[in-house]
C-alpha cells in the first residue's frame, strides 16, 4: 500500500508527529539558524546548539512543572537502557543490600523487573500476569518490602493498554515511573516520584533521546560497575554531554515541546486525550463485534486495545482499515488483536475517522 497523502497513523512507537513539527524541521533542514547547515551537522558544544538545549530543558520543565530539585537528563539507550541504569544508580540504597520492588502490570514492567535481577534482589511485589495483563492488581494485595531502595511501576503499559489512573500509593516509599508512552499526556505531580523516565518516540518526537527526570539527592549512589554513560551524576555534571548527544532527536523533541505549548500545554492536551479515548471506548462498549478487555478503571488513554469477537475477520479489518488510510492497527504480537495508539499528536478527527470506519465495517460484517 502506498499513499499520496498523510495517513492517520495509529502506530505505538515510533509514532505520529504533528504535521507542523515536520514542516518546520523540513523548512530548516538545509539551513538552521542561518548557519548554512542543518542542526545535525553542527557542534553540540557550539553556542547555537547549547542555546537550543537550554530552551528544550526549559520548555520541558514548564510543561511538566518540574521543580529545581529535579535534574533533567537527555540520554540515549531508550527505556530499556534505563531498565539497567535505574538499578545501577539506585538499588544500592536498599537497607540490606541492593533491592527493588516491582509492580508488574504488563510486558514493559515485566522487562524492567527481569533486567533488574542482574543487579540485585528484584522483588515481585504484584503482578497481573494471571489476568493476562488486563488489569492492575488491587493495592491491598501488593507485597511491598521495607528494605527495598524503590518501587518501580509502569504508568502506561503500551502493549496491554493498561494505565494507572494516578500515582500509586506506596506508603512513602521511593517511586520510579516508566512514562515512556504517556509522558506529557496528562498532568502529574512530579514530586510524587523520585525518577520519571521514557523515550521520546511515543509522545514527543523521533526515537533517539530518552528523558530521565531524577531528584537531585538520588544521584551519586551508583554501583561501581555502572558504565559512565549510565551514571546519572556523571551525566548531570556534564549537562548530559559526557558523550555526543543525539542532537537531531533533541532538536525534534524541542519542536514537539513548542507545539504542545502552543496547544495550551499538558492541561489542554489532557482534555483532548480524554475526549479521544472516551469516543473510542464508548464506541467499543456498545459494539457487538469489538471488545476491549481491560478493567474499566485502568483503561489506557494512549493505547486502546481491542479484539474482534470473530477473529476470522482480523485480516479483512486490517486490510480495509489500511486502505482507508487508518494505519498500524495490528496489536502487539504478544497481545494479539488490535491496538489504536492515540498519542498527543493524533487529532480528534483521526479517532472520529477510525470509529466511522469501524462502525461501517461492523455493519458489513
Ligand atoms: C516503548 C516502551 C519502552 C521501551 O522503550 P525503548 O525506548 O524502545 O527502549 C519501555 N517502556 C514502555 C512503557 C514503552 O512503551
Amino acid at each position: 500500500m502506498t499513499f499520496d497523502r498523510r495517513i492517520f497513523n495509529f502506530a505505538a512507537g515510533p509514532a505520529a508527529l504533528p504535521e507542523v513539527v515536520l514542516k518546520q524541521a523540513a523548512s530548516e533542514m538545509l539551513n538552521w539558524q542561518g548557519l548554512g547547515a542543518s542542526v545535525m551537522e553542527v557542534s553540540h558544544r557550539g553556542k547555537e546548539f547549547m542555546a537550543l538545549y537550554e530552551e528544550v530543558l526549559h520548555d520541558l520543565r514548564t510543561l511538566m512543572g518540574i521543580p529545581d530539585s529535579y535534574e533533567i537528563l537527555l540520554l540515549q539507550g531508550g527505556g530499556l537502557g534505563q531498565n539497567a541504569a535505574i538499578p545501577m544508580n539506585l538499588m544500592a540504597l536498599g537497607k540490606n543490600g541492593p533491592k527493588a520492588d516491582f509492580l508488574v502490570t504488563g510486558i514493559w514492567s515485566e522487562k524492567s523487573y527481569k533486567e533488574a535481577e542482574k543487579y540485585g534482589a528484584a522483588h515481585l511485589a504484584a503482578t497481573s500476569a494471571l489476568e493476562i495483563f488486563n488489569t492492575i492488581p488491587d493495592e491491598a494485595s501488593w507485597s511491598l518490602s521495607d528494605d527495598a531502595a524503590y518501587v518501580h511501576y509502569c504508568a502506561n503499559e503500551t502493549i496491554g493498554g493498561v494505565e494507572f489512573p494516578g500515582v500509586p500509593e506506596v506508603g512513602g516509599r521511593l517511586l520510579v515511573a516508566d512514562i515512556s508512552s504517556n509522558i506529557l499526556s496528562r498532568e502529574i505531580d512530579v514530586t510524587k516520584c523520585g525518577v520519571w523516565f521514557g523515550g521520546a518516540q511515543k509522545n514527543i518526537g523521533p526515537s533517539g533521546v530518552t528523558i530521565v527526570i531524577v531528584r537531585k539527592d538520588l544521584m551519586g549512589h551508583s554501583m561501581s560497575i555502572t558504565p559512565s554513560i549510565w551514571d546519572w551524576s556523571k551525566q548531570a555534571a556534564t549537562q548530559s554531554m559526557l558523550n555526543t548527544p543525539p542532537t537531531f532527536s533533541i532538536y525534534m523533541a524541542g519542536l514537539g515541546f513548542k507545539w504542545l505549548l502552543a496547544q495550551g500545554g499538558v492541561q489542554a492536551i489532557e482534555k483532548q486525550n480524554q475526549e479521544k479515548a472516551n469516543l473510542l471506548y464508548s464506541f467499543l462498549d456498545q459494539s457487538s463485534l469489538y471488545e476491549n478487555r481491560v478493567t474499566k478503571a485502568y483503561r489506557s488513554r494512549m493505547n486502546v486495545t481491542f479484539f474482534l469477537k470473530d477473529e476470522s475477520l482480523n485480516a479483512a479489518f486490517l486490510a480495509q482499515s489500511n486502505a482507508a488510510g487508518l494505519v498500524a492497527l495490528r496489536g502487539h504480537k504478544a497481545a494479539g488483536g488490535m491496538r489504536a495508539s492515540i498519542y498527543n499528536a493524533m487529532p480528534l478527527e483521526g479517532v472520529q475517522a477510525l470509529v466511522e470506519f469501524m462502525r461501517d465495517f461492523e455493519r458489513r460484517a
